[in-house]
């Protein structure tokens, strides 16, 4: 076997209010379909470990950390959900919840190197991109992908390149590795969309770090063909460039033609086709992949592309290839996005000149 799968029930005890698009049903409805696909016995299934207090506060500050334990436990007393921001909530169970999907990376890095597995799907929520060090937004808790960086460098993972094709800006994955050129953040996203004014491609890194942080700010409207354009003429060579020893994904899936969120026209069969560079590059460098589900709020649309993604990184095919592919709105205006977006990078990436 070469893929894990993380998932767990106990992932649905973190509950939004009623009509929030982040609920309990994305995780439910994707079992259902795992169960029904050809997946189970092909998957190594792992259940995750929460992370500890120390795992957690190589990313978040202390303060942050009881702050979010105190509002899961005002939720539980007063039995009302907590509002942290205009539409992040806590319920009684958010905090332990948060801390197995902070820790969810972790328990898959750990099984990989103990039985030989090169890729991984962790199927988590709350959701993690949004999440800066001291402060949770746009659903998110803790940075899943970035707890699971730090610890991964502690074990020897020097070079970590994070590609996160969640339709929103993964915002909070980009402050926390701003500065360091030890992590590679790759983000293509709509833009302009939410957060407001994040995610332009000028905003390159600072200091040390100046080069390593990338943004692909792709109009609304762009396609299978868009992505897939990007995917070959920026992701993959920098990618190969970079080297790194661990790709993590930020998976989300509301970039898909049927989310209610975005308006980007992924089909189920695009997201294979990010899938499949994303393996070539796990071939390349040698190195293994852990994609951490993000966002995705059309359940039906969410599931099949996480079996997608998890079918390419398992034998390169999907189950959903007669989905039809989409074509971008205005391929014009996305190549010559793409194209100012190598023509700034290629200050720092030989491979994009
Ligand atoms: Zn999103």
């Amino acid at each position: 076997m070469r893929l894990s799968l993380v998932h767990d029930r106990r992932f649905q005890n973190h509950v939004n209010p009623a009509s929030h698009p982040e609920s309990v049903k994305r995780l439910s409805v994707f079992d259902k379909y795992f169960q029904e696909s050809s997946l189970p016995g092909k998957v190594s299934e792992i259940e995750p470990v929460e992370a500890s207090e120390d795992e957690i506060a190589m990313v978040h500050s202390s303060a942050y950390v009881e702050k979010l334990k105190e509002c899961s436990e005002i939720a539980e007393y007063s039995n009302q959900l907590v509002a942290i921001d205009g539409d992040t909530y806590l319920s009684p169970k958010t905090y332990e919840t948060a801390k197995l999907a902070a820790g969810a990376g972790l328990t898959s890095l750990k099984n990989m190197s103990d039985n030989n597995i090169d890729s991984s799907f962790v199927a988590v929520r709350p959701p993690g991109h949004h999440a800066l060090a001291a402060k949770g937004m746009g659903f998110c808790l803790f940075n899943n992908v970035a707890v699971t960086v730090r610890n991964a460098q502690k074990q020897g993972f020097n070079r970590v390149f994070v590609l996160d094709w969640d339709v929103h800006h993964g915002n909070g994955t980009e402050a926390i590795f701003y500065d360091d050129p030890s992590v590679f953040f790759l983000s293509l996203h709509q833009f302009p969309f939410w957060p407001p004014k994040s995610g332009w491609y000028k905003d390159d890194g600072k200091e040390d770090g100046k080069g390593y942080n990338l943004n692909v700010p792709l109009p609304a409207g762009t396609g299978d063909r868009g992505y897939k354009r990007a995917f070959e003429q920026i992701v993959e060579p920098v990618c190969e460039q970079f080297q790194p020893d661990l790709i993590l994904v930020s998976a989300g899936y509301d970039a898909h033609i049927f989310d209610p969120l975005g308006q980007q026209q992924i089909s189920t069969a695009g997201f294979s086709d990010l899938t499949n560079s994303v393996s070539k590059l796990r071939d390349k460098t040698k190195s293994n992949v852990i994609c951490f589900l993000e966002g995705g709020y059309n359940t039906q649309a969410l599931a099949e592309s996480v079996i997608a993604t998890m079918n390419t990184l398992e034998n390169g095919g999907t189950e959903y290839d007669t989905i039809k592919r989409t074509m971008d709105e205005d391929p014009n205006q996305v190549d010559e996005r793409i194209l100012d977006v190598k023509k700034h990078f290629a200050q720092y990436w030989s491979s994009l000149k």
